[in-house]
């Protein structure tokens, strides 16, 4: 069998607020291979945002091992840690956190200026990946001038423009409707399977976690396969 992709060996996050210590993570174990996708499920508070930001390196342990794409993230600085996440890592968030001043095309096109690729390879590639999201119409709309499912079409195609091998999405359904979170979950499924993703995600939902390879339940800061 192939190498996992990312590795989390006894890993525990703690957060302090002046006296108080916060457990968000309990000596959590998990290894995921590529091409799988994973439902992360769990009631709120208990520690899954956590779990993800840890893998995303966007924060770092308080103890234990994280590898991603064999790369140590408990061990890099911030600098390596923001120039891999860019190239290894796509994320999604459930309240699309698209930034209100550039339009779609500028939001989409971001990860890639930042990441040193010069404008018309990115604003070429953001264009294939938002006719691919079904936005081609809303190239120089605003984030506000959208709907919320069209909001999260284009932080999929934001988090796919750097071609990364993993999506990290916390409830990416979890601000939108029955009838747009089929939509955004038939996509998500759609591009996982053409551009070989890995998937974890975040989710309330049972329905959504049963069409995962895998699910992964989390209760107080501890992991359960
Ligand atoms: P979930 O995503 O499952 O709702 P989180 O991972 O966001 O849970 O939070 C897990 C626990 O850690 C919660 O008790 C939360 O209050 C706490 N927590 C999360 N982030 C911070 C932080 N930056 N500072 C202090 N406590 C935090
Ligand atoms: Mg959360």
């Amino acid at each position: 069998m192939n190498n996992p992709i990312i590795t989390v060996r006894n890993v525990s996050k703690y957060y302090k607020n002046g006296e108080v210590q916060t457990v968000a993570l309990r000596e959590a174990n998990l290894d995921i291979y590529p091409g799988q996708s994973v439902a992360l499920v769990g009631p709120s508070g208990c520690g899954k945002s956590t779990l993800l930001h840890l893998i995303a390196g966007i924060d770092s342990p308080s103890q234990g091992e994280i590898y991603v794409d064999g790369h140590p993230f408990h061990a890099l600085n911030e600098e390596k840690l923001a120039r891999l996440r860019g190239q290894i890592i796509g994320i999604v968030f459930q309240f699309f956190n698209l930034l209100p001043t550039l339009s779609v095309i500028e939001n989409v096109m971001l990860p890639a200026l930042l990441q040193g690729v010069v404008d018309h390879a990115a604003s070429k590639a953001a264009k294939e990946l938002l006719a691919e999201v079904g936005l081609s119409h809303r190239l120089s709309h605003y984030p506000h001038q959208l709907s919320g499912g069209e909001m999260q079409r284009v932080a999929l195609a934001r988090a796919l423009i750097m071609k990364p091998k993993i999506i990290l999405a916390d409830e990416p359904t979890g601000n939108l409707d029955s009838e747009t979170t089929e939509r955004i979950l038939s996509l998500i499924k759609k591009l996982v399977l053409e551009y070989q993703l890995t998937l974890l995600m975040v989710t309330h939902s049972l329905e959504v976690a049963k069409s995962a390879d895998r699910i992964l339940n989390m209760k107080d800061g501890r992991l359960f396969s």
